[in-house]
């Protein structure tokens, strides 16, 4: 190990214990938790396995009237979760690493859909989340009680074998956290009002927990030192400070952020820099002796080392990075720079729990795969009896098929018919905001051009002939897809009434190179996820008037999901952009663009040269179509032919990439095992 990152491996006391080094995996979520225990333990063993010196679980509901039902977060409800949480202890100590707990009662952030408690509140106020219940502001006897609930969690997690408890103060969604914001808390006790009684929960909260656990736990606070709302809001520089100054010493770490979620998880398209968090928290040091641990989606080991060096942070805190690489602390301290998988920032894993299903990361096809399908980030199994096998397409899925072949052994040749490698991938990352998704392709060209087991060929479209020329029998088809340019789409089946001279382009034609020639220009979102936005903020920026129309009722509907769609909205009505909600397209001519009401059918006319379409896609089949048609039956049995990625079905570049990667883990192996993992899961116990 180079000396400049020796200092991110020295030992860190924290309270009563000792973390082996200063990467810290601070809590995040999974999508598994209480639901899926076997897989939650083992996504984060990886991570202890990878060398994070502190690994943590997400939320943790103390208690039944904290209950986040459908979202399987983490539960601490009674004794009986405690076998479940000693999953997650033990498989983190195997590897000398510490396990974390974040104990949360997230007060009208939690319905209670299943257990149906009163949902409480600092006030009376409506639910956090759209809910016809309200939540009751919590009288004196509720404040008791939630002290009494968070001392007995805080008793279990001991039991069940963590280091450190946490108490949360952070992203609005807990009580705590409730409390202390003056814009939110306007209770009249000595719980409300001036900050030394807004502060009053929280500081009997990191006591107790102290007085119960403290002999054997650190006890860390984890406080969002700024809402990122100006002066409508807590800032670092203000009242954050003035948090930290009153607790300074009182908990045993601090772990410090920013909130709301959406803040603390920017995504890159929105934040592209690393650090981002920094001049918010870097205060914090100066005003406590305790450790300090905070986060910024960091992935580069200078800055990491910068940052503790200058004593800024005594912890490099993370959750992207750590689902993106867990194994990002090993790498480091082996010198392996170029190994590291960065984040790209695209927040893919937190849709997967706003989706409430296990999690899923674009960069790391592995992660959440750990338990069900056996799928470790740095092993993968030796090859069969087969030598060697063709990749055609060089886009997400056909880079990851490359590469996990070549691990496993399999000499390999990739074939793509572009001058540059990346499909899609480099596409995408040209249009504005998303510069950092080109570290997908990148990662895996660098590997793949180090290998002297791959051939790697530009410039070279492949027809069904020449693959059989090559005489390789073991061929994967990664050939991606085209965005449909006849109007059909998931609102509309019917192909369009179309004048011929029309102007018409996809966001194939945009990403390649084709412009619209007028100023006016109509661009149609009925893919509804992420694209249309991105293109429309991309084509204003270029010059162009937009109309943007859209079944939906608002702009990139499913990008709710990842913490942005009201970004992109602001973003898009800053523009001037004319949004049209609620239409779906129902003819183009010459001059003009029809479209019909969503729910009452009433017209909408539109005037504009120019229309760009973003719908449906196709798969890109034809070579695969052209290859069946020549392997006649006979020879089928002894070739290997596979689909891959988009061709295989459209959908994210995170399912390509996974789609690539289970491909080449699959190959030449028995299909009974493979299909035994796909009805892999957790069954619940009828004892
Ligand atoms: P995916 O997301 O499934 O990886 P992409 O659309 O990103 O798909 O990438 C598909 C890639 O395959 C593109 O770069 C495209 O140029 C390439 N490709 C498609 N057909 C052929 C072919 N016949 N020969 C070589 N490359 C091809
Ligand atoms: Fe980073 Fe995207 Fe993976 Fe999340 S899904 S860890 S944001 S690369």
């Amino acid at each position: 190990m180079s000396n400049k990152y020796e200092t991110l491996f020295t030992p860190v006391k924290i309270g009563p214990v000792t973390a082996p080094n200063r990467f810290f995996q601070v809590p995040h979520c999974t999508g598994m938790g209480h639901l899926r225990p076997k897989a939650d333990a083992a996504t984060r063993a990886i991570k202890a396995e990878g060398g994070w010196g502190v690994v943590s679980t997400q939320e943790t509901e103390i208690h039944p009237s904290s209950d986040l039902t459908p979202y399987p977060e983490q539960r601490i409800w009674d004794e009986r979760d405690i076998p479940a949480l000693r999953l997650v202890t033990d498989s983190v100590h195997k590897h000398g690493s510490l396990a974390a707990i974040e104990l949360a009662h997230n007060g009208n952030h939690a319905i209670n859909q299943l257990t149906r408690a009163p949902i409480l509140g600092v006030n009376e106020m409506s639910a956090d989340i759209l809910s016809p219940r309200q939540a009751r502001q919590m009288d004196k006897s509720d404040i008791k009680n939630l002290r009494y609930w968070h001392r007995m969690a805080a008793r279990r997690a001991k039991e069940a074998g963590f280091d450190i408890v946490y108490a949360y103060a952070g992203h609005h969604m807990t009580l705590a956290h409730q409390f202390l914001l003056p814009n939110v808390n306007d209770r009249m006790d000595e719980y409300g009002g001036k900050l030394e009684n807004r502060v009053r929960l929280i500081k009997e909260l990191i006591e107790e927990t102290k007085e119960e656990v403290g002999d054997k736990c650190a006890v860390a606070f984890r406080f969002a030192v700024d809402e990122v709302k100006g002066a409508d809001g807590m800032q670092a520089r203000e009242e954050g400070r003035a948090v930290v100054e009153m607790l300074a010493e009182l908990p045993d770490l601090w772990d410090v952020n920013v909130s709301d979620w959406s803040n603390d998880s920017v995504t890159s398209r929105f934040e592209p820099n690393e650090g981002y968090q920094t001049s918010y928290i870097d205060f914090v040091k100066s005003v406590t002796s305790k450790p300090v641990v905070a986060v910024g989606r960091f992935t580069s080991p200078d800055l990491m080392a910068s940052l503790v060096n200058k004593g800024i942070v005594d912890f490099i805190g993370a959750a992207r990075p750590s689902i993106a690489d867990p194994f990002l602390p090993m790498k480091i301290k082996e010198g392996r720079f170029e190994d590291i998988r960065e984040c790209i920032g695209c927040n893919i894993c937190v849709a997967s729990d706003n989706l409430a299903i296990p999690i899923r990361c674009t960069q790391n096809p592995t992660m959440g795969e750990e338990w069900r399908r056996g799928w470790h980030p740095e092993k993968i199994q030796r090859k069969g009896s087969e030598e060697s096998a063709l990749v055609v397409g060089s886009g997400p899925a056909g880079l990851e098929c490359a590469m996990q072949l070549e691990r496993r052994g399999y000499k390999v040749t990739l074939a793509e018919a572009n001058e540059e490698y990346g499909g899609r991938v480099l596409s995408e990352s040209r249009l504005k905001g998303l510069n950092a998704w080109r570290r997908v392709a990148d990662y895996r060209i660098r590997y793949l051009q180090q290998s002297a087991n791959v051939d790697l060929f530009l410039d070279s479209r492949l027809t069904a002939e020449n693959v059989l020329e090559l005489g390789v029998k073991n061929v994967f088809l990664a050939t991606g897809s085209k965005w449909r340019s006849d109007g059909v789409g998931r609102s509309n089946r019917k192909t369009l009434r179309v004048q011929p001279a029309k102007n018409i382009f996809t966001p194939d034609d945009i990403m390649g190179g084709a412009l619209p020639k007028s100023a006016q220009l109509v661009i149609y979102d009925d893919d509804q996820i992420y694209l249309g936005g991105v293109l429309a903020d991309h084509l204003s920026d270029l010059g162009f008037d937009i109309v943007f129309v859209t079944p939906a009722n608002n702009v990139s509907p499913w990008c709710e999901n990842t913490l942005e769609q009201h970004r992109i909205q602001r973003s898009l009505i800053n523009k001037n952009i004319d949004l049209k909600f609620g239409y779906v397209i129902s003819e183009i001519s010459e001059d003009r663009v029809e479209f019909e009401c969503n729910y009452t059918g009433k017209k909408l006319d539109v005037t504009t040269q120019s229309v760009l379409l973003v719908t449906e896609r196709h798969r890109e089949i034809s070579l695969y179509e052209d290859l069946m048609k020549l392997v006649s039956e006979k020879d089928s049995q002894k070739f290997f032919l596979k689909l891959v990625g988009d061709a295989a079905a459209p959908g994210l570049i995170a399912d390509a990439v996974f789609d690539g990667h289970l491909a080449a883990r699959n190959f030449e192996r028995d299909d009974g095992e493979v299909e035994k993992e796909f009805y892999n899961r957790e069954i619940i116990s009828l004892k």
